[in-house]
Order: structure tokens, then C-alpha cells, then sequence
């Protein structure tokens, strides 16, 4: 008889059923501190790190994702910080220690 009256209502976790628009900052790398902005109205979209306010804005189409958004920026860094590494040869140390040979 001690039938327990089961609550339909269960607690649901409140989340927003929306696509993913936030990411990690390629600058602070601050997890979820990127928000993007796509305003296909205008062909524009931008995101924007809510922490070190680092932004990055394109254009947009139809088809621009918030995620498309942000890996053009993380392309667009990556390709800045490739222009900076200079990469060095090391000289070859072979012929000075034969040179030394006939001192
Ligand atoms: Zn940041």
C-alpha cells in the first residue's frame, strides 16, 4: 500500500539548447572566455575573449558557424606566430676542429 508518489517533476539541469559559442582564448587560455558574434544580416562575425578582451572579427555567410568563427581566429594566430619563430641553423662545428688539427 505504501505506494510512493513519484514526482514527475525531476530537477533539470538548465541548460541552454543553443550551439556551442564559447571557447577557449588562444591568448589567455581561459576556457569559455570566448564568445562569438555572427550577425549574418550584415555578413559579420566576431569573437571576443571576455577576459583579456582580445578580439577577432571576419565576415560571414549563411553557413558561419560561431566555431567557424573561432578557427579563423586560431588560424589567423597560428599563422601570426609562425611569422615570428625565426628558426636558426646551427652552425657546423666539423671543419673549425679540423682547422685546430694543424695548430
Ligand atoms: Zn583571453
Amino acid at each position: 500500500m505504501g505506494k510512493r508518489k513519484s514526482r514527475t517533476s525531476k530537477p533539470a539541469p538548465k541548460k541552454p539548447a543553443k550551439l556551442d559559442t564559447e571557447f577557449t582564448c588562444p591568448f589567455c587560455n581561459h576556457p569559455g572566455a570566448v564568445e562569438c558574434l555572427i550577425d549574418r544580416k550584415d555578413r559579420f562575425a566576431e569573437a571576443s575573449c571576455r577576459i583579456c578582451l582580445e578580439s577577432y572579427a571576419t565576415s560571414a555567410n549563411a553557413l558561419t558557424e560561431p566555431v567557424d568563427v573561432y578557427g579563423e581566429w586560431i588560424d589567423a594566430c597560428v599563422a601570426a606566430n609562425e611569422g615570428v619563430v625565426v628558426r636558426r641553423c646551427k652552425p657546423r662545428l666539423g671543419d673549425a676542429r679540423d682547422y685546430e688539427d694543424h695548430v
